[in-house]
């Protein structure tokens, strides 16, 4: 067995959207980051999955509280 082995979590950045609302700390534009996330055991991809994440464009602060007002 010589192929190497990967385990762990990859992350692959889809794409940034402008969020509606605006950030609760400094007022300024959110930005949603599309992120596809997928747990890789050894060899086995376990699961995929898509995420948003919000952001601020102006203080660069992680919305991590942020009040999931967008839907599909
Ligand atoms: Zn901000």
């Amino acid at each position: 067995m010589a192929a190497a082995m990967i385990c762990g979590k990859e992350e692959k950045v889809l794409g940034v959207q402008k969020a509606p609302g605006s950030c609760p700390y400094c007022g300024g534009g959110v930005a949603a980051t599309e992120v596809e996330a997928k747990w890789v055991l050894c060899f086995l991809p376990l699961c995929l999955t898509n995420k948003r994440r919000f952001s601020c464009t102006a203080c660069s602060r992680r919305l991590v509280s942020y009040p999931a007002i967008v839907h599909d």
